[in-house]
């Protein structure tokens, strides 16, 4: 059996490798050296136990989908991926159309997927969710990077005003002011401080050091294999 569809086969890639040759060579020179520099890809592990239990996983997913919907997410991570009814079944939703709304929420963040498949000769289609537990990571990630970003742009804003400022009347004069006046107040000759500002950029530095903090400990629950 084997060796009468040997010659079938045969005939099939000489087709193939016929249809290929009307593609011009740059192309195919281009989608070989693409292929070479494509590396195999790395299965991504999470330990999605202890990422559900962080305070931030479970804000994130309610502020997008409120209780109903982190409770979904929870049971998908868990269960993997289900058909639609039988998760509504599962978490108690009066309709199959009641869990929609939820679903379409974490939907419009990446948080679950769906495929829909059509079963025989019937018109409608059966709809099977699942989590996305990288994308939970990756969002959370994504917005401590953002405050990070923020924060830092603000420090520079703290860094670069330089004040001085009156003791005794309270006043506050720029650097240059200060100079034209050999840094005393030109109201009541108070010899003039400068403003300390450098309590307002120690606590930013530390937000964002705790920013980093979190971003680390949220990657270490995920690994590459
Ligand atoms: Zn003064």
């Amino acid at each position: 059996m084997a060796k009468s569809k040997a010659p079938i086969r045969k005939q099939k890639v000489k087709n193939r490798s016929k249809a290929k040759s009307k593609v011009s060579k740059k192309a195919m020179k281009k989608s070989a050296s693409k292929k070479k520099s494509i590396p195999r890809p790395k299965k991504i592990i999470i330990d999605t136990g202890k990422l559900l239990k962080m305070e931030e996983s479970i804000k994130f997913v309610t502020d997008v989908a409120g209780e109903k919907g982190l409770e979904i997410f929870e049971y998908l991570i868990n269960k993997g991926e289900m058909e639609e009814n039988k998760l509504a079944l599962a978490l108690k939703f009066e309709r199959a159309n009641a869990i929609r709304k939820y679903l379409y929420r974490l939907y419009s963040k990446g948080l679950v997927s769906y495929i829909k498949t059509r079963k025989g000769s019937k018109s409608w289609y059966t709809y099977y969710w699942s989590a996305n537990t990288q994308r939970l990571v990756f969002l959370i990630k994504e917005s401590y990077e953002d405050e990070i970003k923020q924060t830092k742009k603000s420090m520079e804003l703290n860094k670069a005003e330089d004040f001085y400022v009156c003791g005794t009347c309270n006043r506050r004069y720029d650097i240059n002011k200060a100079l034209q006046n050999d840094f005393r107040c030109p109201y009541c000759g108070s010899v003039l401080d400068h403003l300390e500002q450098s309590q307002v950029i120690q606590d930013k530095q530390s937000r964002i050091d705790f920013l980093n903090d979190k971003i680390d400990k949220l990657l270490k629950l995920v690994k590459e294999k």
